[in-house]
């Protein structure tokens, strides 16, 4: 077994859910989506909040933007219980940082490590984007197909010794179904190999991956549901996994349609004026986009203004559908345009 310090007290009884921004640019449309979901979910049924910020990756993720997410997501009308600014755990604010928690995750690396888990793949970025044809499922890109998980002893040394950097992959039962209740989506049955095959746990620049921190937070923070978009779906699997390999219970998990922009198209960086601080400099309510939002994933059946709290009493996933949520053409005249 390995030990688990608490970085907030548990709860017993109690939902704890969370919000998980990547610092990396300002907050869309989709994002305010997935936070406003993931809080109406935790407060609808009395329960706790916590805001980390998931800004592992130094290369991408800057404070200017994670003081803005917490902004926006305080416009928004959204609070928290655990996180930057909310009282609690004020002694210690960096354990809201993934940067600053590879403590947390060595430890973690180190307990798979011992059970022969663990293994170097001394692959190039371009050796992993030419395993061509291979089917994949969204996101998960082509599965890794196991090339360094038999290199003998000699064969480490000589690539260490061509000057080769590894990243850290855990051997995964390829076949195993993991199944898994999604609060939106029902029950789900996915592979490891549909969903990439042995994944990294740390990237060969030394930074902890994403799979890894995400679970070894909530188990920490005592999180019992993870909302998130449908992107991330193929994710849930893998994280299960190291839920059954850390001996913990999984928390129950939600994944949402997502929001794009009129052609279909998910919003990314490049949609700059959909976000949230645009939009307010625009002069548009967070009510007329929460509005919008309830209106647009069916939660009501007019595109009226709405606070965060009001929909917090009859709050549930049966009411949001399944598909996407589609933005009209130019979202901040038609938002400018409700409001008169
Ligand atoms: N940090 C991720 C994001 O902003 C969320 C990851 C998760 O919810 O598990 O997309
Ligand atoms: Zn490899």
């Amino acid at each position: 077994m390995i030990f688990w310090a608490e970085d907030i007290p548990a709860a017993p009884g109690r939902a704890r859910g969370r919000l998980a921004p990547s610092p990396t640019g300002f907050l869309h449309l989709g994002n305010a989506w997935a936070f406003w979901m993931a809080w109406l979910d935790a407060r609808s049924r009395g329960g706790e909040c916590v805001l980390r910020f998931e800004d592992i990756d130094p290369a991408r993720a800057r404070p200017e933007y994670a003081e803005a997410v917490a902004r926006d997501l305080a416009w928004l009308g959204l609070d928290w219980d655990y996180g930057p600014g909310a009282g609690n755990g004020k002694e210690n604010p960096d354990i809201f940082l993934q940067s600053r928690r590879a403590a947390r995750y060595r430890d973690a690396l180190n307990f798979l490590r011992a059970r022969g888990l663990v293994y170097p793949c001394y692959c190039t970025r371009k050796e992993l984007r030419d395993i061509a044809g291979a089917p994949h499922v969204d996101d998960a890109g082509a599965p890794y197909p196991g090339t360094c998980r038999r290199l003998t002893d000699a064969e480490k040394k000589r690539l260490e010794a061509a000057g080769r950097s590894h990243s850290l992959r855990l051997l995964c039962p390829e076949k195993t179904p993991w199944r898994f209740t999604d609060a939106l989506m029902g029950d789900r049955e996915m592979t490891l190999e549909q969903c990439g095959g042995d994944f990294a746990l740390r990237r060969s620049d030394g930074v902890f991956a994403y799979q890894l921190a995400v679970v070894v937070d909530d188990i920490t923070m005592g999180v019992t549901t993870v909302v998130r978009g449908k992107d991330i779906q193929v994710s849930t699997p893998r994280q299960l996994y190291l839920y059954s390999l850390f001996g913990v219970t999984p928390p129950r998990y939600a994944h949402l349609p997502l929001v794009t922009d009129e052609t279909g198209a998910r919003l990314a960086k490049r949609h700059a004026s959909l976000t949230l601080a645009s939009l307010r400099d625009a002069g548009v309510w967070p009510e007329t986009i929460l509005g919008w939002l309830a209106a647009a994933s069916g939660m009501r059946k007019e595109f009226a203004p709405l606070r965060a709290r009001e929909a917090i009493k009859d709050f549930s996933f049966a009411a949001v559908g399944a598909e996407n949520l589609r933005l009209p053409p130019d979202p901040a005249a038609f938002f400018l345009a409700a409001q008169r």
